[in-house]
């Protein structure tokens, strides 16, 4: 079909010119910031191609959109619309917490094995930011997507499947639980899954001359499943001998200095991690993790450039892949056109990069530059930059087009 992506067969993409990109807006906020971000990508493409170039974004359901139409959260169809599109993007969708459905957003990265989660974070000039010195914050995360806590493997408190759990564990390590008040949750590290995922990690790092590589862990503490990421990750290090340098051969052979063109790759234990990258992020390069390691410095790294409303994200397979918003449904704004769709238009300009549009992606990125040089914001980046101008989230999409000159 014409207006479809394919693979080629070295795994790159072949983007017709007209493609069609299947999109799920999303639950409470997510809607208008959809409507926002089509905007603002739509012109973006149109400019720098000048009609030649389209996306037909083709809606597809999932969420409270879908259950209301299908009596499902996550139809199949969907799942399958976005394998055979190759590149999808996405609203955020309502998990409830401590109880009902399972998240909507780990099944979508789990269905479709889209296994590194990839969260750059880069200071855009004018932002209000915690830190000091915001202009050295450059970092790519690439957390693991499809393991760890986030299986979903765990039983609560009290069922048949906790006790019985609680009773294998007494019998192999001798440790006692309360066996009716403990809740059991597995933590699933794999050799196969980290090895592609710091693959991947390595490979971004020598593609986009970056310095070094960081592998995250707690392997001080869970020896077995953080501690063997770090020990497969390190492996993968060395099947790059010409590029990578270990630090130890850092200080074995090369007296503390990186040689002219090699990656350092590092590894610092989660808790000094969250530390190292507050007050020395100019060290701190392209980040290596496991998901629930992930998922916290995510929204740390997100908030020392100016917040979630600002942070994008990927998740990509060897297959396909699905660009999203890092943030969630912010229900409270819900219909309220007030949130910034900041992360969406950032998360398409990924999607942009990916499909090889490059071009129309640095077009997104210095037209949402130009609007925040402006003062004219959306309510979250208003709240903290003096006389700035507040805009709804359509009038900051509208700014952002204006920018496009
Ligand atoms: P949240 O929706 O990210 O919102 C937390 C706070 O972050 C908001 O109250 C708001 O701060 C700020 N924020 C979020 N999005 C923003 C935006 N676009 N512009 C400006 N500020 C924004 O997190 P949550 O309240 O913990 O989660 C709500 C629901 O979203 C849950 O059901 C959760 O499971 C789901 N969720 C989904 C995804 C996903 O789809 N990938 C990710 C995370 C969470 P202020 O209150 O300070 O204005």
């Amino acid at each position: 079909m014409k207006n479809i992506i394919t693979l080629n067969n070295d795994g790159s993409l072949n983007v017709p010119d007209t493609p069609q990109i299947p999109y799920i807006p999303g639950d409470g906020t997510g809607p208008d910031i959809w409507k926002a971000a089509q905007r603002v990508l739509d012109a973006a493409v149109e400019k720098t191609y000048g009609g030649k170039k389209k996306i037909r974004f083709l809606e597809v359901l999932a969420g409270e959109a879908a259950f209301e139409q299908t009596g499902e959260w996550l139809p199949k169809e969907t799942l399958e619309t976005i394998k055979t599109h190759r590149v999808a993007i996405k609203g955020p969708l309502t998990t409830p917490v401590g109880k009902g459905m399972r998240s909507l957003n780990v099944a979508i990265r789990q269905e479709l094995d889209l296994f590194a989660c990839i969260r750059p974070v880069k200071y855009i000039q004018g932002v209000p930011s915690p830190c000091n010195g915001p202009e050295a914050i450059n970092m790519i995360i690439f957390r693991e997507n499809t393991e760890d806590l986030y299986k979903g493997i765990e039983w609560e408190a009290g069922t048949e499947e906790a006790k019985q759990a609680i009773a294998f564990i007494r019998e192999k390590s001798g440790q006692n639980l309360d066996e009716n008040f403990t809740g059991i949750g597995i933590k699933p590290i794999s050799r196969d899954n980290t090895k592609r995922l710091v693959r991947k990690a390595i490979q971004y790092a020598i593609d986009h001359n970056r310095q070094n590589v960081t592998l995250m862990h707690k392997g001080n503490i869970m020896k077995f499943t953080e501690g063997a990421f770090l020990k497969w990750g390190l492996e993968v290090g060395t099947e790059f001998p010409h590029k990578i340098v270990s630090e130890q051969a850092l200080w074995d052979k090369y007296d503390g200095k990186v040689p002219q063109g090699k990656i350092l790759l590092k590894d610092r234990i989660a808790d000094n991690m969250f530390q190292q990258v507050l007050m020395r992020p100019s060290e701190y390069d392209v980040i290596a993790c496991p998901n629930l390691n992930g998922d916290y410095i995510s929204d740390l790294l997100a908030a020392m450039v100016g917040g979630l409303g600002l942070a994008p994200g990927a998740n990509v397979g060897s297959e396909c892949a699905v660009f999203e918003a890092t943030h969630g449904t912010a229900p409270k704004y819900a219909g309220m056109d007030k949130v910034n769709p900041g992360s969406v238009i950032l998360s398409g300009a990924m999607m942009l990069d990916h499909m090889g549009w490059q071009e129309a992606a640095e077009l997104v990125r210095s037209a949402i530059g130009q609007a925040i040089l402006n003062k004219r914001v959306t309510y979250d980046l208003a709240r903290q930059i003096p006389l700035a101008i507040e805009l709804k989230c359509s009038e900051f999409a509208e700014e952002i087009c204006a920018c496009m000159g």
